[in-house]
């Protein structure tokens, strides 16, 4: 019987580790099926407080991990296959283990879409990207592509302006789905060009381990055409990891776990950190300050129900 299981293993499950083992709860992290989380896929990260060099995302999430052991979190291997949230103590399912728990922090964070391409996956932090806020500084002066037509494409597209010479927008349709009002901004601005009906066919190149060309394909004649860019935006939504959940915690249309009161879920007991649960922000900072906020309330929770 554990005091309190972690799900997730990203900057938010990895702090509430920090704060959980330093309150004396012995925590269990279970790693789930991408250890350390959408940090463990960039490169540098400048903006977390702290490191005025910046530091590598792995080796962030590497040292919280560490500082998380040092106070003593365990951690197993695998991904949750199964939760039983019915009544406490929880039941969380890894393979052909079942653990059981007094409290629970799900921190399983989301996973930004990707299109599927080989080349885009090689790439991957060495000029792909799927966060501007995080990656948009490193293209003063460049041009680059953002894929997408949603609102997080426009938003994300607008913002590279402030660094990149030119962006351009790729979406496969001539539609929309992002609101008026921000394909308007998008549409006004001169540093922006829209490129439709438009998919990626390859990002260039995988051998020099930097991106320097990209071929589109057009969705309609398929027609192919290349752009010279140093920088691809991968702006075509995220996934909450959350199908396990569904039927137990609260959740919106996309997905994303309901949290009410801080981290609070639906189920007394239960608590909800970082992207999991956060749509809006997404960033390693705002992630790691809510599975703190997570633990500090699983200890007050404990301390209200101990028996
Ligand atoms: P969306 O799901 O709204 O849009 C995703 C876009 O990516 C769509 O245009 C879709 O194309 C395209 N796409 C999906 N898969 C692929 C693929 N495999 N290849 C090429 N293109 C693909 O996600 P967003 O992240 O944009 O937005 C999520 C939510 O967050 C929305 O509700 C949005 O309104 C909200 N949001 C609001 C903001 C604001 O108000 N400031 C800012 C950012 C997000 P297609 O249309 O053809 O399916």
């Amino acid at each position: 019987m554990h005091k309190v299981i972690i799900i997730g293993s990203g900057c938010a499950g990895l702090t509430a580790a920090i704060y959980a083992a330093r309150a004396d709860l012995k925590p269990l992290v279970l790693d789930g099926y991408e250890p350390g989380g959408q940090l463990a896929l960039t490169t540098l990260v400048e903006n977390f407080p702290g490191f005025p060099d910046g530091i590598l995302g792995p080796e962030l999430i590497e040292n919280t991990r560490k500082q998380a052991q040092r106070f003593g979190a365990q951690f197993h291997s695998g991904a949750v296959s199964s939760v039983d949230l019915s009544k406490r103590p929880f039941k969380v399912t890894v393979g052909s283990d079942t653990f059981e728990s007094e409290t629970l922090i799900v921190a399983a964070g989301a996973s930004a879409r990707m299109l599927g391409i080989e080349s885009e996956k090689l790439l991957l932090g060495y000029g792909v990207s799927t966060c501007a806020t995080c990656d948009g500084f490193f293209f003063r002066g460049k041009d680059i592509l953002v894929v997408g037509g949603g609102d997080t494409a426009m938003e994300e597209a607008t913002f590279l302006t402030k660094f990149a010479s030119k962006v351009s927008i790729v979406h496969r349709r001539e539609e929309f789905r992002a609101s008026k009002i921000m394909i308007d901004r998008a549409k006004a601005n001169p540093k922006i060009e829209f490129l439709t009906p438009y998919e990626i066919a390859e990002v260039h190149d995988v051998t020099k381990q930097s991106v320097e060309k990209v071929t589109l394909r057009n969705t309609t004649t398929g027609e192919k055409i290349d752009r010279d860019v140093s920088g691809v935006f991968v702006a075509i939504g995220h996934d909450p990891n959350t199908k396990i959940f569904k039927g137990q915690l609260e959740m919106d249309s996309n997905g994303y776990l309901i949290t009410h009161d801080g981290p609070r879920t639906n189920v007394e007991g239960v608590f909800a950190a970082g992207d999991v649960q956060d749509h809006r922000y997404r960033q390693a900072i705002t992630a790691a300050g809510s599975g703190c906020a997570a633990a500090l309330e699983v200890e007050k929770f404990l301390a209200e129900h101990e028996s």
